[in-house]
């Protein structure tokens, strides 16, 4: 019996040229037709290329984890004007901007209230992880100051730096 499930097609992998066998899976994403003509990667270098996105995006997080984050303020309290910068992942790409520290220890929850950016949807008040308290779930986080990231974004315009993630691996590895 024939499993018409998935379907498999014999392909040329576009960046290695090796020769793979390529599956699509129900629900298909696209037409049969389409799916065998269009060109694809072996799983060995979608696996690569999967690494090097997820190396791209650790830097464009300058290496922090929200619970480095936490563990970072817990040991080094911020205080009333200190500079700390913005992490916005919003349409596609990773918008840096250098806030102060308004009110360093607000609530029981110890808040970080700074001033000022929003993109629109984010409020002024970060947890100690870094989490926007208005919109946990959302794309702006706060991070402790980088000392590149931070001179670059005073050259520029309006105080905001937009990069790619590649190009933040460039700058600090
Ligand atoms: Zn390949």
């Amino acid at each position: 019996m024939k499993n018409n499930s998935v379907v498999e097609c014999q392909k040329t992998c576009s960046h290695c040229h090796n020769k793979f066998t390529a599956r699509m899976m129900k629900p298909f994403p696209t037409s049969v037709r389409d799916f065998k003509l269009s060109s694809g990667k072996c799983r060995e270098c979608r696996e690569k290329q999967q690494k090097v996105f997820q190396k791209h995006r650790n830097s464009a997080a300058l290496h922090w984890t929200f619970d480095g984050v936490k563990e970072h303020f817990e040991g080094n309290p911020p205080y009333v004007g200190q500079e700390l910068l913005i992490h916005d992942t919003s349409w596609h790409t990773n918008t840096y901007a250098i806030v102060t520290v308004k009110v360093p220890s607000h609530t029981r929850q110890k808040r970080i209230i700074v001033e000022s950016y929003t993109n629109g949807y984010s409020g002024q008040s970060f947890y100690r992880s870094g989490k926007n308290c208005f919109s946990p779930k959302g794309q702006v986080k706060l991070l402790p100051y980088n000392e590149k990231i931070g001179s670059l974004i005073k050259k520029s315009p309006r105080n905001e730096l937009r990069l790619s993630s590649q190009e933040v691996y460039d700058i600090i590895g």
